[in-house]
This record gives C-alpha cells, structure tokens and sequence, in this order.
C-alpha cells in the first residue's frame, strides 16, 4: 500500500515513486539509482558472474569473438603488474610528444599521433554522410573541453572554475609522476587551462549541437586548410588515405575550424602541445597502476557526485563489454532473451507503426502530400530488436598480444577502431550495422538509417514483461517505442526523409505550422524551476516532442483494447522513469542533456492527453491540470 500523502492528481511521479524515493540508496559507485539504473545494474551484475566464470574457464560463452574479451578483463584484474608498472607504460608517448617543436614536426607525425588517440588541433572522423546516407563522409570538427559544456566558461559560472580547481588538483598530483621538472608542470598545466579556455570562446555550446542537421556543412578540403594552418590537414589525409583523400570534407562546427587560429596558431603552438601532453596522460591513468587509475577519475568523480570507483572485478567488465560491445551483446541476448518476448515486442512495434500511420491520415495541420511522404517515412523504419544475428567480422580483427601491459593494449585497440572507422569513408554504409547492442538498458533511432534498436536489456520489467499486462507494457515499453519512432519526427529528423537523406519533403506551410507546434512545446517546458536551476526548453525539444508522440500512438493503441486500464498505463510510465540522481549529476545534466528531467517527463506528458483527465477525474484544481487550450498534441 502507498501510504503517501501526495495524490495522483498532484504529482504523478511522487505518487507513485514516494515511497521508494525516500528510502532507495544510491550506490556509492554510480550517480543514480531506480528505473534505468536498477536494470543496468542487474545486467551488470548478471555479466559480471559470467566473466568470472569465462576467466577461470567454468564456463564458455560459445562466442569466439569473447575470447579477447575475457583477455582483456583479466588484464584489468592483473594489479600486480599494474602496480609494478607505475606510470612506465605511458612514458614513451610522452616522450614522443615532448619531441615535437614545430607544427611541421607535429604534421609528419599527426596520423600516427591520431590512431595513437593523441588530440589535434582538430578531430577527424568518418560518418554516414547526412545528405546521401548510403555513403560516408569524413567530418571534421573542434577539439574537446574540459568542462562539459561551454557556458560553464562564463565568466560568472561558479560551478565551472570549482570544477576546474579540481581538474587542476588532479593534474598537479598526476603530472607529478611524470618526469617533468617542478617548474614545468606548473607550465604545463598552466598552458593546459589557458589553450582550453582559447577552445571554449570557439566551440559549439551543447544547444548548439542539440540541432544536430545543421551539422551537414560540406567544405573544400583547400578551403579547410586555409582554416587550420598551420596544421596541415591536407598532408594529414595524405598519410591516411594516399591518392585517396576526399578533396571535400564535412565540417561539423563550422565556427570552430574558420576560426581555429584564435586556438592553433604559431604563438599558441607551445600551449597547444603542453595541453595535448596532460590530456595523453590523464587519459592513459585509467589503464596505469590502480593509484594513477584512482586518481585520474577524480574529476569524473566530483563532476558526476559520484563517491567511490567501481570495484575492481566492474571496471574490469566495464571495460570489457565497452571495448568489445557487439560481441557481449550478443554473447547477452542469445543467453538472456526469449524469443517469443522477442516476437511479441516486435509485434507491438509493428502495431505502434501502424497506429502511427493512422494518426498521420488523421492529422489536421499537414496537405495530403505530406502525409504521404510521412506515412512513407513510417512505412520504411527499420527494426532491430534485441540483438544481431550475426556478429561483423571486425571485432576478430580487435586482436591483441596478451603480454603486453594494459596501455598498450588499449592504444593498440583503439587505434585499430580509428583505422576501421577511416576505411569507412570509400565504402558504402552498410545498414546492417548495429549501433547499440544486446547488454544496453537503452533504445535509440537513428535519423541517417530511419531504423530504431531496441537491445535485450531494455525489454524488461518495468518496461516490458509478459507477465505485465498489456496497459503496463504500453505505458512502459510502448511508450518507449513511440517515442523513438516520434523522433523520426521532432525538430532534427522532420528534416530527414525516408532513406535517410537530409533533404526537405515538406511544403512550406506545413513547415511552418510544424514550427509553431514545436515553439509551444518549447515554452511548455522552458524555464521550469528545477533544483535551483531551469529546464532549456530549447534544448529538451526534440526529446519532449518524442514523449509527447510516443505516448500519443500508445494511447491509441489502448482505446482498441477490450479492457484498456488507464490508470494502470500511467501508473507504469512514471515506474520507467523513477530515478534517485546525486545532485552534482543533476546540476550537469540539466546543462547539458537534452532529455528533460525525469520527473518532468513523467510528470509533464500526460497533461497534454485527454486520457489523464479521465483515469483519475484531474480537474483544475489539481496540480497536474493543464487547460485545454494549453494541451500540445504533435503526431
Ligand atoms: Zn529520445
């Protein structure tokens, strides 16, 4: 029994969450607890059992893919050598870095220095092309920051310049294994702090890339290294691809590469490589004895709220399922996932689709040729449920010499994903690709392939149970669907159309009226007071028009079940999003994730549907009200 003195009425997410949110711990090694996290963690516990069992040879997983896996984990485990070890491992490409004097020397070896997961100037990649999704296109964009995003640099920001106290005192306390003079550390950190403050006054701000097709700016290679000399980025894809390098590439931040000397320049060359140098460090600590792995993560830890590492025996699976994700999920869903949930998800996801198309015919502010085009764009989503069928042969390429110190190792791996992913670029995208997988408690659509995943680990209680009834499993499970599936049409995939392309399908009109549905959802959210601080609607758009649609079709769905139990939809939509966060992840969260909080999800959603209003007689004198007039239904 909920013995909770808040009403329904009032607060949805209180109502029913109450009871456990004032006694569930979170634990000392992760910053939230509930909904997600509780599944993440039973996976996580269930995959732990089983890689102590593959690494003392109990048991096999059937998968030999898993073989470098479990090597890998044991890698972790070996502290013994680790700890013998020290920071030795790292020593050779800090000397290497120390090596270079001039941006030259740092062009003759930037490709090497790339794979090696040294930061450039600049970063280089390769990704589904937006405009012609069956090919790749090689992206360029600015270096990373320290802070998580760039108005945390405001001269006003208190919590910005806390976080980088402890940056620095973390710095400080690591550079000092390095075999760096007293004084140079001091000069290093010094020009660490100073050349990412240069970075930050260029670099999209998260909102920025929150609209993420306004990525898509192709640019002429000779254009580019006009930008960034003097790096040469031509000499770079020279050694990269040969005769082979694109002459046009796609610049991500546009800002960022135009006016990439206000950050790389001749005079802030010298900057430049003291802060490339504590950034190779600090990001090889983690795969150094455990006391440079500790700390290493202090920012992460004070950033995150978080009180303790993982243990030992979880870093080692975390890094392994990390590293060789494709194979363990498989590995996961093969083990963990019936096929006949199987079936009935995929089922259901069919059946939201369908609905979906059906609210589309309906729809009142689209001509006739829109409709079409987004009943096409519906007709053609891709569905990956649970896991692959098959695993992709590179993961047997991800091969190691099992001798070798963990550093190593981890450089060797990444540098041949980096390969993998530049060979990419001449070759066709093949849409088979998986970009979540199996052990993930999470789902995603992907705008460039119009296809959704759904990997095993989300497809259970609370979200989904056969045991559940079907009103549960729409507020769970199906309203995760369509929201995915919604997101084929917020504010970023509306302007992709049903291969995938970037490319308008809309008529003016129609646009515009879809503009002004999307401003009201902004302002529905935009400045909700939230632990003392407020929700962007801006930059929560895409996301809260994605729960709107998603639990539109699910309704739809539930007025043609012969016993539709609203109350209990609700009930289960504000279970999936029960969550206890600490409350550093909240503050960062709320700068800069672009889902809104939790429990406005739960608790601002289903004010806009009619269906809330009837399961438990809210009226306007409730909390939980919203006037007619002020209901926002998109899809
Ligand atoms: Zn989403």
């Amino acid at each position: 029994m909920n013995d909770s003195t808040v009403r329904i009425q009032d607060d949805l997410y209180e109502a029913v969450n109450g009871e456990w949110l004032k006694t569930a711990v979170i634990p000392d090694d992760r910053p939230t607890t509930g909904g997600f996290s509780d599944l993440a963690q039973a996976v996580e516990k269930t995959m732990m059992a089983d890689f102590s069992d593959f690494a003392e040879g109990k048991k096999t997983s059937g998968i030999p893919e898993m073989k470098y896996a479990v090597a890998l984990y044991k890698k972790v485990l070996d502290t013994e050598r680790r700890n013998r070890e020290g920071i030795a491992p790292v020593l050779p490409l800090l000397e290497r870095l120390r090596s270079i004097k001039t941006p030259d020397e740092l062009n003759a070896s930037a490709a090497e220095l790339l794979l090696q997961g040294v930061d450039l100037p600049i970063r280089i990649s390769v990704e589904d092309d937006m405009e012609d999704a069956t090919r790749h296109s090689l992206i360029v964009l600015g270096p990373d920051l320290i802070l998580p995003d760039t108005t945390y640099y405001a001269e006003d920001n208190e919590s910005g310049k806390q976080l980088l106290a402890v940056y620095s005192d973390m710095a400080v306390r690591v550079l000092a294994y390095t075999p760096l003079s007293e004084q140079e550390q001091k000069q290093y950190l010094e020009d660490t702090l100073a050349y990412d403050a240069l970075i930050a006054g260029k670099v999209k701000s998260r909102l920025e890339w929150s609209e993420y097709y306004k990525c898509h700016n192709p640019m002429d290679t000779d254009e580019v290294a006009s930008y960034t000399a003097p790096f040469d980025i031509k000499k770079v894809l020279r050694e990269l691809y040969g005769e082979n390098a694109p002459e046009t590439l796609i610049v991500y931040d546009p800002k960022a590469i135009r006016e990439m000397n206000g950050y790389f320049s001749e005079e802030t060359f010298e900057r430049y490589l003291h802060w490339a140098y504590v950034k190779a460090l600090l990001n090889a600590t983690e795969y150094l004895s455990e006391e440079l792995a500790t700390l290493g993560k202090t920012f992460f830890r004070v950033l995150t709220g978080v009180a303790a590492d993982p243990t030992i025996e979880k870093q080692a699976y975390q890094l392994a399922s990390m590293t060789y994700y494709e194979p363990v999920g498989v590995y996961y869903g093969r083990t963990y996932f019936g096929e006949e949930a199987k079936r009935d998800v995929v089922n259901m996801v069919r059946k939201i689709i369908e609905t979906y198309k059906l609210r589309m015919q309906k729809n009142t502010f689209l001509a006739e040729e829109t409709k079409a085009m987004a009943i096409r764009k519906l007709s053609t989503i891709e569905v990956k449920m649970g896991y692959p069928d098959e695993i992709k042969p590179f993961w047997s390429t991800l091969v190691f010499a099992e001798g070798d110190p963990l550093l190593p190792i981890m450089t060797r791996l990444s540098a041949i994903r980096m390969r993998h992913t530049l060979d990419k670029l001449h070759k066709p995208v093949d849409r088979t690709e998986w970009v979540m997988p199996g052990h993930i408690v999470n789902a995603c659509y992907n705008p460039s392939a119009n296809d959704i995943t759904f990997p095993a680990a989300i497809l259970q209680k609370p979200f989904y149970s056969l045991r559940q009834s079907v009103s549960e499993n729409l507020g769970g499970i199906g309203a995760v669907i369509g929201h995915e599936i919604s997101h084929a049409f917020d504010n970023n995939g509306a302007k992709f159309d049903e291969n995938g392309n970037l490319k308008n399908w809309w008529t003016e009109a129609d646009f515009r009226a879809f503009e002004n549905l999307t401003r009201d959802m902004v302002e529905q959210f935009d400045g909700i007071e939230f632990h003392g601080g407020k929700v962007s609607g801006e930059l929560t758009v895409s996301e809260n028009i994605a729960d709107n649609g998603g639990m539109g079709v699910t309704l739809e769905i539930m007025h043609t079940l012969p016993n539709p139990d609203y109350p209990a939809f609700f009930k289960n939509w504000a279970r999936v999003w029960c969550e206890k966060a600490k409350e550093e992840y909240i503050q960062v969260l709320l700068t800069i994730d672009v889902h809104s909080p939790n429990v406005l999800r739960t608790n601002m959603t289903p004010r806009n549907f009619r269906e809330w209003y009837e399961a438990f007689d809210v009226t306007e004198h409730d909390q939980m009200y919203l006037a007619p007039e002020k209901r926002i239904s998109i899809w």
